[in-house]
């Protein structure tokens, strides 16, 4: 069943009517993803142009590729891993299900898996991600009932609204970086609320990255890592990319504008931007507000970001089963594939997707009820996140290492159609049952996968976003519980079972 909102007090006026009259209610197509962008947003690009139409622009080509995995939403071959039926009959995104039982956080494994083939994991903020965000705070939404039965009400509208609206979503948690000696509480950066309204708050300061934001409709505000902050910055809220006041400030692309595809057949579907937020003033209405001043919610980024980190270790799980393949190819076009130390390293390459793999299944069969909902198991997840990534430049060294010269020894398509330097690349460079131009292909693909700029950012990005592995170890040794082996050891050598300290 749909709820009633006012869609132009929420900012989603043009998805509602993007999805007028549709034969799927709640499914954007492609086009009318497309359609539903051009709704007044401010984005500026690196070169402080205002980006009138980010359908339309070279920094923000990504858009098509989103609008693609949301035409498969449509596609009978995909359809079925990426939406749901609802009680009420209607089709919905899966990410937007309330999973209160196991199999729905399989089903969400699976559509992760179908998106992150689709694109390679190369987008750390893919349709599937945003919502899981939201379904975080509903984990803990007793917390949020305590301090204010109406915004727990917000909150639960606001996930069937973006079920309903097909809406999609990133989070803006971290702070602007800026000099450690000011008080967190007078950093000039630091959002806050400025004005209390009878109908909603309005805050100004900025928020940093929130990968994809800027082909989103909405953000997700929480201070989850909020130690410090003075009350008016404890802020829980869905905040429209369209709001009056609120500036996207595009870093500098590391995707070059409109690359052939044969040349850069990864980096041709576009990057994820990672933008400056500036708030100047945003008002946000009542209905999009989920907690205000409460600084019992200061500390909850474990509780509330168990989807969210649970869907970045899935992702590069499945990035890690491509890597093996793609490893595995490797060796094969270079006739390395027998040689045992080039097999030690596709051994390593896929002890890191298969014990990836064993995370995913063990969070979801060791899933732990919070607030009558299914949560994938958040010890699991941590240690999960924190093995993905630090493995992670290994994994991608292994790769360039094994790729040899072939990373360098590769010329764009205009080269190898130069009647008098094609022909020679094409006898000199063949490759083991490959020609010299698809070897060429090949390693092009492998260069946008892991070496290139766009894949040294993704790599930037997996090891910060959502925290550095130092944070990600501080959570492992807090909520990971050693109490009864601690107590099995201590008695085993004969000492007494307790800590005295
Ligand atoms: C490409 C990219 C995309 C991102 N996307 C998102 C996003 O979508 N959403 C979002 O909310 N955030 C995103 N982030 C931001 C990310 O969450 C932060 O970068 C991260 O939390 C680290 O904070 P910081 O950058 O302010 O680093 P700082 O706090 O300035 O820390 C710098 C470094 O100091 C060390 N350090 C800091 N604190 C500690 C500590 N307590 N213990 C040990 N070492 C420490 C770490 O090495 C850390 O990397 C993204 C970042 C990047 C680079």
């Amino acid at each position: 069943m749909s709820i009633a909102i006012d869609p132009d007090r929420l900012g989603v006026k043009k998805v509602a009517d993007a999805l007028e009259g549709s034969e799927e209610p709640h499914l954007l197509t492609g086009d009318q993803y497309r359609a539903s962008l051009r709704d007044g947003r401010r984005i500026v690009s690196a070169n402080a142009e205002e980006i009138k139409d980010v359908t339309d622009h070279p920094a923000t080509s990504v858009v098509n590729t989103i609008a693609h995995i949301l035409d498969m939403q449509h596609d009978s071959a995909t359809q079925d891993a990426l939406t749901y039926v609802g009680d009420d009959g209607a089709r919905r995104a899966i990410g937007w299900q309330v999973p209160t039982k196991r199999e729905h956080l399989w089903a969400k494994r699976d559509a992760t898996r179908m998106i992150t083939l689709e694109t390679l994991g190369m987008y750390g903020r893919p349709p599937d991600y945003g919502p899981l965000m939201s379904m975080g705070f509903l984990a803990v939404i007793d917390r949020v009932e305590a301090e204010n039965r109406e915004f727990a009400d917000n909150m639960r509208k606001y996930v069937q609204m973006s079920g309903d609206l097909n809406l999609l979503s990133t989070d803006l948690i971290a702070d602007p970086q800026s000099d450690r000696r000011i008080p967190r509480n007078e950093k000039p950066g630091q959002l806050r609320i400025v004005e209390d309204r009878p109908d909603g708050i309005v805050v100004r300061g900025a928020k940093v990255a929130g990968s994809i934001g800027a082909m989103c409709h909405m953000l997700t505000l929480s201070t989850v890592l909020g130690e410090g902050v003075s009350d008016d910055a404890a802020i829980w809220a869905a905040v429209p990319t369209n709001s009056a006041g609120l500036s996207l400030l595009l870093r500098e692309p590391t995707v070059g504008a409109n690359p052939n595809p044969v040349d850069h057949p990864v980096d041709a579907k576009g990057e994820e931007t990672d933008q400056f937020y500036l708030f100047d003033n945003v008002f946000i209405p009542n209905e999009l507000v989920f907690s205000v001043r409460n600084r019992a919610l200061l500390d909850v980024y474990y509780e509330s970001g168990a989807y969210m980190l649970w869907s970045i270790m899935m992702r590069l799980g499945f990035r890690a089963e491509i890597f093996a393949g793609v490893a595995q190819a490797i060796t094969e076009i270079l006739g390395t594939d027998k040689i045992p130390g080039v097999q030690a390293a596709v051994a390593e390459i896929t002890l890191y997707a298969q014990t990836l793999r064993a995370y995913t299944v063990a969070t979801i069969e060791e899933s732990v009820e919070w607030c009558g909902i299914q949560v994938p198991n958040p010890p699991l997840v941590t240690a999960g996140r924190l093995y993905s990534i630090r493995e992670y430049p290994r994994i991608t060294y292994l790769m360039k290492d094994l790729s040899g010269q072939a990373l360098i020894s590769r010329w764009p398509e205009k080269v190898w159609n130069h009647p008098e330097f094609g022909p020679m690349l094409e006898s000199f460079l063949p490759g083991t049952g490959v020609t010299a131009a698809e070897k060429n292909r090949f390693f092009s693909f492998v260069w946008d996968l892991v070496s290139g700029a766009h894949a040294n950012r993704v790599a930037l990005f997996e090891n910060v976003n959502a925290t550095p592995p130092a944070y990600v170890a501080h959570l492992v040794y807090e909520h990971t519980d050693r109490s009864e082996m601690a107590r099995f050891a201590r008695e085993y050598a004969g000492i007494s079972p307790e800590s005295h300290t």
